[in-house]
């Protein structure tokens, strides 16, 4: 059996982290290296999908479910504009294979981010 992630270790409180949303499927942390004054990653709870693909292919309706939590939690921690990034493989720089969306809001273009 494969090692849990980092994100299954963090849903089962064996690491500490701030989650800010949970539902049935999905919960929400921030990152520990935020990149924008408001950094959330919106993550499925079940780790059976390594990347954005594999989910959308597999269960496009979660797909929209990180979309949908996304936006609440935009409008809640900024004002309601934000980024959706999905790192998927190892050249484009994701390091968890445990699919997750990065939430980037909160004057992304004042920070020359936008
Ligand atoms: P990736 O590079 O795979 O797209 O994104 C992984 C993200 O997870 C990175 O932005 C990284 O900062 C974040 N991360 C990695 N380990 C931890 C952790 O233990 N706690 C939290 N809150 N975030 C983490």
């Amino acid at each position: 059996m494969s090692e849990a992630s980092v994100f299954s270790r963090i849903l089962a409180r064996e690491i500490p982290a701030e989650i800010v949303a949970e539902t049935d499927t999905l919960f929400a942390i921030r990152d520990i290296a935020p990149q924008a004054p408001v950094h959330l990653l919106v993550i499925p709870k079940s780790a059976e999908y390594r990347d954005v693909t594999e989910l959308a292919a597999t269960d496009p309706a979660l797909l929209a479910e990180i979309v949908a939590l996304a936006s609440e939690l935009a409008a809640q921690h900024a004002d309601g504009d934000f980024r959706l990034v999905f790192n998927s493989g190892a050249g484009a720089g994701q390091t968890v294979f445990h699919v997750h969306a990065h939430v980037l809001a909160g004057g992304l273009s004042e920070q020359g981010l936008g």
